[in-house]
């Protein structure tokens, strides 16, 4: 009997025991191709040379410091080529060990900000319905995910919500998609007027959604009129690019397809690419600034912030990125699995719709094509679809909504940057 308490404590899983490139092989000599990175995770597929070696080498010289007491080279290197990275100058990096850290750390920022700058009721943080941001309570407080929170309700704070950006599901027909994203987006404003800008610290949002409701892309217009209401209610802008950022989408940030800026941007995934444990918190530098000015520090930390090797590791795959030029691979790989899913699934009659950016793709399967029924069990059946993949040696992600008929079920595609025509075939 293993004494592993397992994620999934009633299934059997095969024990992984080798990747090379984008496949997994278990301890029989099966191989899986790698479609979703995990959930999004390895986006250089697995064992890349390049980065196993700076992770061995950093190793062989200093795999962790604390940084009460030092910083180290690769967190210094890594927290440049991020700031450099983002529209805004001189912007600091905050380092963890994953995307729930990240959220939670971005929202007490977003709270110190103003308790700095003389705004001590500014407090509330506004996220969406169908939203998830992590599972520690206070990131899982912000999730509107009902399946997540379910059992830990009462544990959990219940922050303002407003519908998300899904066109799929709410634009009227009558409606154009600009019109659809700056109707959606006004349910900010609605919801601000309600509980009171003077109360409201910041509003949180990925700008693709990932796995709760299967790669959704805000609809056009949808961040810029977020932006505008944000400024001009002195709200922050906090973004979740945990799983749609570091080049998922063919951007860096995902952001960058929505012409807007945010105050906050949270990493993870693919910023380590699954080589080792870290996530980020990038902020424009008037927000550590007025802290700094403030009370001097940033009342938070964990003992693994800005670990040489996680950092490291994180730097090796940003180089991997820019010397192969992989975002450009990333929006024509995408655009290639996109247009043959839809010639193959298209009118499948239970597939409701196919979307997605770069290499981040989902696919929403429903009852009813026609009239867009989700399936009441959709959680089922997604995770029915992924047992079936992974017998055929294929892992993708599955994903609900939860059984509340706002969405149904669907299937996560995030396959590693390095995918060639023979994988996508
Ligand atoms: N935010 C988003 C958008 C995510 O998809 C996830 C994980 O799936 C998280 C946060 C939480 O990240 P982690 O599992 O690394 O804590």
């Amino acid at each position: 009997m293993s004494q592993v308490f397992y994620r999934s404590p009633k299934t059997s899983y095969p024990v992984a025991v080798r990747g090379d490139g984008v496949y997994l092989y278990d301890e029989k000599g099966k191989a899986y191709l790698d479609a979703s990175g995990g959930a999004a995770v390895s986006c250089l597929g697995h064992q890349h040379p390049y980065v196993i070696d700076a992770i061995k080498s950093q190793l062989d010289q200093l795999s962790f410091a604390h940084t009460a007491f030092f910083t180290n080279a690769p967190q210094e290197a890594l927290a440049e080529r991020l700031s450099a990275r983002f529209p805004e100058k001189n912007s600091r990096v905050y380092f963890l060990s994953g995307g729930s850290e990240a959220n939670e750390t971005a929202i007490k920022l977003a709270r110190q900000f103003w308790v700095a700058g003389g705004k001590p009721d500014k407090y509330l943080i506004i996220s969406r319905e169908q939203s998830y941001h992590g599972n520690t309570l206070g990131a899982l407080s912000l999730s509107g995910n009902p399946q997540r929170r379910k059992v830990y309700q009462p544990m959990l704070f219940d922050w303002p919500r407003i519908e998300p950006c899904y066109a799929y599901r709410h634009q009227f027909s009558t409606e154009t998609e600009q019109d659809y994203g700056e109707r959606a987006a006004n349910y900010l404003q609605q919801e601000i007027d309600r509980v009171g800008a003077e109360n409201v610290a910041a509003f949180i949002a990925e700008p693709v959604v990932g796995a709760t409701l299967g790669v959704v892309p805000a609809a056009k217009g949808y961040f810029e009129r977020i932006r505008e209401i944000c400024n001009k209610n002195n709200i922050l802008l906090i973004l979740d690019e945990v799983m749609c950022g570091a080049g998922r989408t063919g951007h860096y940030f995902a952001f960058e397809a929505d012409n807007i800026v945010p105050d906050i941007v949270t990493l993870a995934k693919g910023l380590g690419g699954g080589y080792q444990p870290i996530g980020a918190v990038i902020c424009r530098d008037h927000i550590h600034n007025q802290i700094v000015d403030g009370s001097g520090s940033f009342a938070h930390g964990h003992t693994y912030i800005g670990h040489a090797t996680a950092c490291a590791a994180g730097l090796a795959v940003m180089d991997v990125i820019e010397a192969e030029h992989l975002l450009q691979k990333v929006k024509t790989s995408g655009e290639v699995i996109r247009t043959d899913l839809a010639a193959a699934f298209g009118e499948h009659p239970f597939i409701g719709d196919i979307r997605g950016r770069g290499l981040f793709i989902g696919i929403e399967l429903v009852q009813d094509k026609a009239d867009k029924t989700p399936h009441a069990n959709g959680g089922k059946v997604a995770t029915s679809i992924k047992q079936r993949a992974m017998s055929e040696g294929l892992i993708c992600y599955p994903g609900s909504g939860g059984a509340d008929g706002i969405n149904g079920c669907h299937i996560l595609l995030a396959p590693p940057f390095i995918y060639t025509s023979s994988h996508i075939d």
